[in-house]
């Protein structure tokens, strides 16, 4: 009876030991992101959103929805070139809205990854760099090197892996992430965004990422916990905080092609 007694201590003990291993390092019953092999592209804004502009300041007039599906485009075509499938959630100068971004996802479920396109637009005309955001812990590491990649091909200021949750990072069931690829505002990157031959770079770097992430999963990424939140919805913030709304006021130059 006793020994009895001590062999159900004794695994109701490993039994603890377990739940407080899981809730330390959840991430490690976790081995990688799920084998993925179609990547959804999602060119912010579009149609009567036009995200951000860099202001009549900067020596190119840009537009954020005009730069975002350039770069999808080329990033599409980079992907494809490696062998994986590819979906944007826009392929043209259409309004989508974020929910309906977020349930194609969805629909499009296992083995797909989201991969957001943004850029930055403040009244700081200082304020530079590269940031990816994430929400989930599945994906933490798709971000870390999106990011990663993105700073060693451009030579960029590194604003890091951000979590935060975005609609379009929380409400995906699939690991998602979103790239603010630099500010339109900012006199340098202005100038490099208005280039054709940078933003290609972007899309080889952004590409380079995933696919590092198809090849490695996460292996080497240092574990983040899950966190729990509710969804995120349109109310939680006013639109776009992110973006610093800046007046139109010269005609849209089209992007060189
Ligand atoms: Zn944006």
């Amino acid at each position: 009876m006793q020994f009895k007694q001590q062999k159900s201590f004794r695994v109701v003990i490993y039994f603890l030991y377990l739940v407080v291993f899981f809730f330390l390092f959840p991430s490690s019953f976790v081995l990688a992101i799920d084998h993925f092999s179609q990547v959804l592209i999602d060119p912010g804004h579009g149609g009567i959103d036009t995200g951000g502009t860099s202001g009549k300041r900067t020596s190119y007039y840009l537009v954020e929805k005009e730069l975002t599906l350039d770069v999808a485009r080329r990033l599409a075509h980079e992907l494809r070139k490696s062998g994986l499938k590819v979906i944007l959630t826009r392929t043209g100068d259409r309004y989508v809205d974020l929910d309906e971004r977020v349930n194609l996802a969805n629909r499009l479920g296992k083995g797909t990854i989201l991969v957001s396109i943004h850029f930055d637009a403040l009244s700081n005309r200082h304020a530079r760099g590269i940031k990816t955001y994430f929400w989930h812990a599945n994906s933490f590491g798709l971000a870390t090197r999106i990011q990663r990649s993105l700073v060693k091909i451009t030579g960029e200021k590194d604003l890091g892996v951000i979590r935060r949750r975005l609609r379009l990072t929380r409400n995906p069931t699939i690991p998602a992430v979103l790239c603010e690829c630099g500010f339109m505002t900012n006199p340098y990157e202005n100038k490099l965004l208005a280039s054709a031959s940078y933003r290609n770079t972007l899309a080889v770097a952004i590409s380079r990422g995933i696919l590092e992430e198809k090849r490695l999963g996460d292996f080497g990424i240092a574990p983040v916990a899950e966190i729990w939140a509710p969804l995120s919805k349109a109310s939680d913030s006013p639109r776009h905080a992110h973006h610093k709304k800046i007046k139109r006021k010269k005609t849209v130059k089209k992007l060189e092609a």
